[in-house]
């Protein structure tokens, strides 16, 4: 059998990334992607499968040290989990990339500053067609590229609380989406926020990437094919094979290039799992660093209520603020960003509230609008993914927590003088992994990091991770816009250097 020029692992947002801006090189590229398609049926769009019943849910555990067993929301199929995502495809802010002092901690500088990134970040949004509109938070870096197109509009619910938010001092900013909403309500009346996406108008990993990389015939995609190990040659360096579980047969492939694109957590197990006589910790590992720094952000559903307003809105997901971003907004630490949720209804509270009637949860949605605040999540060698056997122990040992309590605390200020009387809040917790990243990171100097500042391993030549495991630091906002930049910027550089 002809062997792959290139094997790309994983077809999430680092995978299909990549995949695209590889295809035109006209190199032979195999995607091995663990999932099957996420099918066009009617679960896609109820709420009590999604949220009650869990039908798309993986039925599969991690541990924690203690040898508990939970089941992660992580998500294996074509497009990986930006299937679900909520669409917000944003930049961090410039000053994320140099060092930030925490309420506890310091958050690391990059390898490089936001100028380096920039140009990937205004592709990345042409790319997945981002809507937004720049000049409305006074956190955001500069553009070289405007937004290509205008802002998801909010609905007249949103709008209103967004004026009274600004009456009030803040800077609420439109969030940079990658959905078609005149489609995606089309097919029905629902967010998209966790709900999964067949061709629907979300501009994910598999309708955008993915869908570009295939148009190329030098690209293919195999589904159901679970990569279980990397081998390294005898010297240890080069990757020599790539091995997969396929209906039940193991297969090997021996490509030239290995790129993998697992997921923060799914990356960091194959490399542990593939360690051999030359590599003992694990590929990629002589820093001992992969599995470490595993970051999740802090994050909590804050739902405001108020028996005079009445929420009609369908999607609700079209605006943030980030004025406790940088600072807690008197000089003190920064705190977070705030988002909206996609509209929490009735079926949705029903999944954490299950004693309580759906039909009075609607009623308190009625008169309810759901927000997400989310605060840096620090790197920390103790936080880490590990292996025992078959088994994935996740030990995620949380930073910075307080800071994420003062933001929920300020938020919850702002909407009762937004004319919220009572504000719920709850943490998501370790169940919820949806922002992993962090596991195999980037860096300047080998000892401390297992990639370069191109994804590539220092041990491994022609191996690049470049999925959210690279993230030398979580900063407060959604991940994926990031993991696209850098996956156009690692292509480039493979095109001029590897593939020239
Ligand atoms: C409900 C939800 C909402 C979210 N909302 C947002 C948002 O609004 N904005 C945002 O920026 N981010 C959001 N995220 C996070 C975002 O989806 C992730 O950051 C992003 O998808 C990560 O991309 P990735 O390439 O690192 O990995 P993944 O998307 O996890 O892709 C990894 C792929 O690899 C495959 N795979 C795993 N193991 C193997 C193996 N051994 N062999 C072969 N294939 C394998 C998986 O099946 C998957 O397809 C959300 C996530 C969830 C779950």
């Amino acid at each position: 059998m002809k062997q792959p020029d290139i094997v790309i692992i994983g077809s999430g947002i680092g995978g299909a990334t990549i995949a695209a801006a590889l295809a035109p090189s006209g190199a032979d590229i195999l995607l091995l992607e663990a999932g099957g398609h996420i099918e066009d049926r009617p679960e896609n769009r109820d709420q009590r499968a999604i949220f009650q019943r869990g039908h798309f849910r993986p039925k599969e555990f991690w541990y924690e040290m203690n040898g508990k067993p939970f089941n992660p929301g992580n998500y294996y199929n074509v497009g990986g989990n930006s299937k679900f995502f909520g669409a917000v495809m944003v930049r961090y802010r410039r000053e994320d990339f140099y060092e930030m002092q925490h309420l506890e901690g310091i958050s690391p500088a990059w390898p490089f500053a936001y100028e380096e990134l920039e140009p990937w970040y205004s592709r990345a949004e042409q790319l997945y067609q981002v809507r937004g509109q720049i000049g409305e938070d006074p956190t955001e870096p500069v553009h070289s590229q405007n937004y290509a197109f205008p802002p998801v509009p909010d609905e007249p619910s949103i709008a209103l609380v967004r004026e009274r938010m600004k009456q009030n001092g803040l800077h609420p900013y439109s969030l940079p989406l990658g959905i078609d909403i005149e489609r995606w309500l089309a097919k029905a009346k629902t967010p998209w926020d966790a709900h999964p996406n067949s061709f629907d108008g979300k501009m994910d990993a598999e309708t955008i990437g993915l869908a570009l990389a295939l148009q190329h015939p030098n690209v293919r995609l195999q589904t159901r094919s679970r990569v279980t190990r990397l081998q390294a040659g005898a010297d240890g360096k080069r990757i020599e094979t790539v091995q997969y579980r396929k209906d039940g047969a193991d297969e090997v492939v021996s490509p030239k290039l290995v790129i993998l694109a697992a997921g923060a957590v799914q990356s960091a197990v194959l490399l542990l799992r593939s360690a051999d006589g030359k590599n003992p910790k694990g590929l990629a590992n002589s820093s001992d660093q992969v599995g470490r720094n595993f970051m999740n952000h802090n994050s909590s559903a804050v739902i405001a209520v108020s028996p005079t307003y009445r929420n009609d809105a369908i999607y609700q997901k079209t605006f943030g603020f980030n004025d406790y971003y940088l600072t807690d907004g008197e000089g003190g630490p920064p705190l977070g960003n705030v988002q909206l949720l996609g509209r929490v209804s009735g079926a949705i509270l029903k999944a954490n509230m299950p004693s309580v009637p759906e039909w009075m949860l609607n009623q308190l949605s009625a008169h309810a609008i759901d927000f997400y605040a989310m605060s840096e999540d620090i790197p920390h060698a103790e936080s880490r993914i590990m292996v025992d056997g078959e088994r994935i122990l996740l030990q995620w040992v949380r930073t910075n927590w307080p800071a994420h309590l003062m933001l929920v605390k300020k938020l919850k200020q702002a909407l009762r003088a937004a004319g919220f009387p009572l504000v719920l809040s709850r943490p998501f917790d370790k169940r919820t992994p949806s922002h992993q990243c962090g596991t195999v990171r980037i860096g300047n100097d080998s000892a401390q990091a297992p990639l370069d500042i191109w994804c590539r391993a220092y041990d491994h030549p022609n191996l690049f991770v470049v999925d959210a495991s690279y993230l030398p630091t979580s900063a407060a906002v959604n991940p994926a816009l990031t993991v696209a930049a850098q996956a156009l910027r690692v292509g480039d550089h493979i095109l001029q250097k590897e593939l020239a």
